[in-house]
């Protein structure tokens, strides 16, 4: 069995659905589960309904409705009725939001969960009327139970158990099943969401749940980039990279996965391949455990990565110095505050912290200044180099260097306990010109990477 996730732009419009069934087709004797977004930007049509219906009391399904009602006239699809069903469902909980003017973030779930439920089923008749076995399921109905933290749900540990149970009678019974991706249920029976981008993460758990061969992500780019190709031109495509360094990546500003979407195959051990669905020839990505991974020839450094409008908190308190309990007085105001931290540093005097931009950071400062003599900085930019920490001196060293020679202050410093990242702030304005220098030393120079 393997696991074959296509993203929203993969299955974009009637055009893109033909060209998956024939991907698809290739890899039948695989016995495949397959995982659907929703289709092109639907979730975001759909989170724009919802903001109409709130602020305006206006139900608008138009950009939804479009491009479905096109999709099953150009495919001639027999399942008018069904997805007549869903927009009058969608209109109804519009017109709800609408009158009430309330969009809590349980309902903005249930709003959402519409763009995968409608396109699992027009995938799965398309599906049937080219000859496949093909059945559309909601993925609360194959065993995705969450926790009530609507629009970030995480899976409870009994989908481990439940997803098998529901998923291996229908591949043994050679049904190919088109499962919705991002959403569950949660034990209340209300549906939530895994976080945008969440369909990867559906993906991933269903193969290591069902201990499938592989799980291929297909989506519209080469694969996981040495960097962000709108900020270098000539990024490449990493042909192979381990679980963790696929993760870093996925947090520190690759938008290629789900920064959750590792965490299933990790524990098993499932490799995981992202595909360009736009490009089938390409290799794609490989992702897998770090023993294999060592195992093949590789340079110093997978790639780079910047993430943008940072805010560096600097806060020193000579009450520090042989003290316990300081840090830990520290993180709880961050806690406290909701404001999650991304990069830490510390001396025996000081702590430096980033968090990003979005914080109301009037309470925290007010807090922390309790305790020691804060400074707060926006307009940061933390770069990241994903690579092999064996070698961290030789990348910190020509980092240091080509930051030195391009005239950019690095104004903090770590290197992240996974071991495979060194990131680094630098402000936000000078932010894409080191990711273009760095890659061009690590990536384009003459010098053949060491192995
Ligand atoms: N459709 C959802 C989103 O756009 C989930 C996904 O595509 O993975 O975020
Ligand atoms: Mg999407």
């Amino acid at each position: 069995m393997i696991v074959m996730k296509f993203g929203g732009s993969s299955v974009a419009d009637a055009a893109r659905l033909r060209h998956v069934a024939e991907i698809v087709k290739t890899q039948l004797a695989r016995k495949p589960a397959i995982v659907l977004s929703a289709m092109g930007d639907t979730t975001d049509h759909l989170l724009e309904a919802g903001k109409t219906a709130l602020l305006q009391g206006k139900v608008e399904i138009k950009n939804v409705e479009k491009l479905h009602k096109a999709t099953i006239k150009t495919l001639k699809l027999p399942i008018q009725k069904e997805i007549d069903g869903l927009l009058d469902e969608l209109t109804r909980l519009l017109s709800g939001i609408a009158l009430i003017r309330e969009l809590t973030p349980r309902t903005k779930d249930y709003l959402v969960s519409f763009g995968e439920r409608l396109s699992v089923r027009i995938t799965a008749a398309y599906f049937k009327t080219v000859k496949m076995n093909a059945k559309a399921f909601d993925s609360f109905d194959l065993g995705f139970l969450s926790n009530s933290n609507y629009t970030q749900a995480e899976l409870l540990k009994e989908s481990w158990d439940l997803i098998p149970q529901k998923v291996l009678p229908l591949i043994k019974g050679n049904v190919l099943p088109v499962v919705t991706g991002f959403i569950a249920k949660d034990e209340k029976g209300s549906i939530t969401t895994l976080g945008r981008g969440g369909s990867d993460l559906s993906a991933t758990m269903i193969a290591a749940a069902c201990r499938a061969e592989e799980v291929q992500v297909w989506k519209d780019v080469d694969g996981i980039l040495t960097a962000d190709p709108r900020i270098v031109k000539n990024a490449k495509p990493v042909e192979h990279v381990s679980y963790e360094e696929a993760a870093e990546l996925a947090y520190f500003g690759a938008q290629v996965l789900h920064p959750r979407a590792m965490q299933p195959c990790m524990k098993t051990g499932t490799s995981v391949t992202v595909k360009n669905s736009y490009n089938i020839e390409a290799p794609g990505t490989r992702i897998e455990t770090a023993q294999s991974h060592a195992a093949k020839k590789s340079p110093p450094v997978r790639a780079i990565t910047s993430r943008h409008n940072v805010t560096l908190v600097d806060i020193v308190s000579t009450r520090m110095i042989g003290q316990h309990g300081f840090l830990a007085e520290v993180f709880s105001i961050f806690a406290r505050n909701g404001a999650s931290i991304d990069m830490v540093a510390t001396s025996e005097v000081s702590v430096s912290l980033t968090i990003d931009a979005a914080h109301d950071l009037g309470e925290l400062k007010k807090e922390l200044s309790k305790i020691a003599s804060v400074d707060i900085k926006s307009g940061k930019a933390i770069v990241s180099i994903i690579g092999n920490v064996k070698r961290s001196s030789e990348i910190l060293s020509r980092a240091f260097r080509i930051c030195q020679f391009i005239g950019v202050t690095v104004q903090m410093i770590s290197q992240g306990a996974s071991k495979v990242n060194i990131s680094f702030i630098v402000e936000d304005t000078e932010a894409a010109d080191v990711v273009k220098a760095l890659h061009m030393d690590f990536f384009d120079s003459q010098e053949k990477p060491r192995e």
